[in-house]
């Protein structure tokens, strides 16, 4: 069955401004180094120029005034009133072609479930989208447009039973917010703690509400969590969920901000417990739309979703990361030229008092969620 890869020239035009963390150009870097490994030849993938969606898509999910304003920001020009929706601060700053850039990387998201959804492709991976924390007529966290709620209500028009699982370092927060009240969606968040890290939400006993309550789980993990605990949590809760929900399609968001290198956040996994949840996302759904997300060190970013797509794929890499490319890249940050990280297990007392925190909010999970999910 065939791997889709969306992707534009376009993405990496688009620029937050200097100082802001998120660049668009690390996905340009994604795409090259891909290429690099030749991981974008036959057989079985095709690479798919990303569209925008239409203003009829983002209405699945944002308010129209909301969108009205986006779209007279795209200009890139202050307008009065704009604070009110979330834009203007330095988290969400006003630039030029910001409604084009999150039109794209919602069309993007939207093509992906649709290409899933009608079999074309068993797994399509966006690198661009898992922007998780945007809101209905509200924009946060680096993110205007939710373009994985969209995805997801698309394929909810079509029918389908979706589960999403998030394991950017952020609570996945908009996509909660959005399905917290439905069993049609079953929403999984693995993030640092709300008590240490924006936005300050997704603790364990947020579950749902009405009928969909046991349908939102999240995993808040302490900070400095590293590789084993981080799959300790993923492996008892995400595949045994999986199991119970039996979804026709899987959502997930793969942001690579818990890394020990971001910048922006104090967990600590590695390319070796990223990938092997990759893996076991593969193994678990046969139908799977995969979103990226956060990631702050663009190194990180390229060295990730670049192994994430070969493992899509059922392709093996070598470790080292081709010349041509560091001749190009290198000084972005590729220092040791390799592709994965070194293994890192944290040791001592603070592990310990860190095991038996990720073991109690597991068991909690599992008490207030389990008999719920049919
Ligand atoms: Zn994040």
């Amino acid at each position: 069955m065939d791997k889709a890869f969306l992707y534009s020239e376009e993405f990496a035009a688009f620029d937050y401004g200097s100082a802001h963390p998120l660049k668009p150009y690390r996905l340009r870097l994604v795409y090259e180094l891909v290429q690099a490994f030749g991981l974008l030849g036959p057989p079985g993938v095709r690479l798919i120029e990303a569209v925008p969606a239409s203003e009829k898509d983002l209405l699945l999910f944002h308010d129209r005034k909301y969108l009205n304003l986006l779209k007279t920001l795209n200009a890139g020009f202050y307008v009065p009133g704009a604070e009110q929706y979330g834009m203007g601060n330095g988290d969400n700053p006003i630039f030029k072609g910001m409604f084009d850039w999150s039109e794209l990387v919602a069309g993007a998201s939207l093509q992906a479930a649709e290409i899933v959804n009608s079999g074309e492709a068993d797994i399509a991976f966006n690198i661009s989208g898992g922007l998780h924390h945007a809101l209905s007529s509200r924009a946060s966290g680096f993110c205007y447009v939710n373009d994985p709620v969209i995805a997801i209500m698309s394929l909810l028009k079509k029918g389908r039973r979706v589960m999403y699982v998030d394991i950017d370092a952020h609570h996945g927060d908009g996509v909660q917010a959005a399905f917290y009240e439905t069993d049609k969606v079953l929403t999984v968040s693995i993030h640092e703690s709300g008590y240490y890290l924006f936005p300050g939400s997704g603790f364990e006993h947020e579950t749902g509400k009405g009928p969909g309550k046991g349908y939102s789980v999240n995993i808040p993990l302490p900070p400095y969590t590293d590789d084993e605990l981080f799959l300790y949590a993923f492996n008892e809760i995400v595949p045994p969920l999986f199991d119970a929900f039996k979804p026709d399609i899987l959502v997930s968001q793969l942001g690579v901000d818990a890394f020990r290198t971001d910048p922006l956040t104090h967990l600590q996994y590695t390319t070796n417990g990223f990938c092997k949840a990759v893996e076991t996302m593969k193994a678990l759904a046969p139908k799977w739309v995969a979103l990226g997300g956060g990631g702050y060190d663009i190194a990180n970013v390229a060295r990730a979703w670049t192994l994430a797509w070969a493992i899509m794929c059922g392709r093996e890499v070598s470790d080292k990361i081709p010349e041509e490319f560091l001749k190009a890249h290198g000084h972005e940050g590729f220092a040791n030229g390799k592709i994965r990280d070194e293994e890192f297990i944290g040791k001592g007392n603070q592990k310990e008092l860190m095991r038996k925190e990720v073991e109690r909010v597991v068991s909690f999970v599992k008490e207030m969620v389990f008999q719920k999910i049919h």
